[in-house]
């Protein structure tokens, strides 16, 4: 029988081991974590992801900045309110909400972040420690699937990953952390040929393409552990992943749902990541 896998107690597991380790911080070392949120404009997507993770730092503990810029904000200006975050001593974590407006070069910005506080970790010096395996941040989804497998004694080594999709964001990160631990991996994306065929030779398939319903069951080892990243609305408006769910749960050993899945463990990675971010720099000063 297939095993579903929850993120949602996953994460509050997490959550509540961060919130003891908070009022810790605060109480023994004086510590108290706090996280700057920049969102650009009023895509309503956008809205909702700064609500959560804002509300998710209120409850275990994290002071959270919100900046709320209008859409059509120079990146001079831009760039400017990041400096100043870099600097101040009571931000800890500056996450810029993506994607931006057109008009703003997404990198330029990302780089213009303070590494020690590029809590999503998408920095180039820290995209570089992730290669090397020395590194400080993970990238949040990513790390978010590493726990959720560790927490149900998913084995990763010698195994086979293949993961759909190459983003910066999901895929890349993925399979070096799959690598780290062992896995032999393989990325797969849109030019990939004889894609269902190398699917069905994964012991575990990580799915982060953005499309409803992709994998399907004939794309899907007897047994194999399904990762769905993705977040999508169906015909009916309803949220769902990649993956179908309701035929590959007969074929997979282990799979994520969506919602309840990888989604929750973003955030809550995020929330580690700022903990970590104002230990670093409390040592720094
Ligand atoms: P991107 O759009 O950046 O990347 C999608 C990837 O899918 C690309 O590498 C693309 O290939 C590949 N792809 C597209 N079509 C095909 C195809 N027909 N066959 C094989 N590969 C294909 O998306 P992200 O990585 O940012 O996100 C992926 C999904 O995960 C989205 O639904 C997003 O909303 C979700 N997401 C969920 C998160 C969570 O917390 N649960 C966090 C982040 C993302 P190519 O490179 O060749 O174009």
């Amino acid at each position: 029988m297939v095993n579903i896998i929850n993120g949602k107690d996953v994460s509050n597991n997490l959550r509540n081991n961060l919130k003891d380790k908070i009022s810790q911080l605060k109480s023994i070392n004086n510590i108290h974590p706090s996280l700057a949120v920049i969102i650009v404009g009023d895509d309503p997507a956008s809205k909702i992801y700064v609500n959560n993770k804002k509300k998710a730092c209120e409850e275990i503990g994290i002071k959270s900045h919100e900046f709320v810029l209008p859409s059509d904000i120079s990146e001079y200006k831009l760039l400017q309110l990041i400096e100043e975050l870099n600097c101040r001593d009571d931000v800890n974590g500056i996450l810029v909400q993506l994607p931006l407006p057109s008009h703003l070069n997404e990198k330029a910005i990302i780089e213009h972040i303070n590494p020690i506080k590029d809590v999503d970790a998408f920095h180039e010096i820290n995209v570089g420690k992730i290669m090397t395996g020395n590194f400080e941040f993970l990238p949040c989804t990513p790390a978010g699937i590493m726990q959720l497998l560790d927490d149900y004694n998913i084995d990763i080594a010698g195994k086979h990953c293949v993961i759909i999709g190459r983003s910066n964001i999901v895929g890349k990160p993925m399979a070096m952390l799959m690598l780290h631990r062992d896995a032999t991996v393989t990325i797969c994306h849109s030019k990939t040929q004889n894609l269902s065929e190398i699917c069905k030779t994964a012991d575990i398939l990580i799915a982060a393409v953005g499309q409803a319903n992709f994998v399907t069951a004939d794309m899907v080892k007897n047994g194999a552990v399904v990762i769905d990243v993705g977040i999508n609305r169906n015909e009916a408006g309803k949220l769902c992943g990649d993956v179908d769910f309701e035929r590959v749960k007969d074929i997979a050993s282990y799979i994520t749902p969506v919602p309840g899945g990888v989604g929750p463990m973003t955030i809550a990675i995020l929330m580690k990541n700022t903990v970590t971010a104002a230990i670093l720099q409390s040592k720094n000063n």
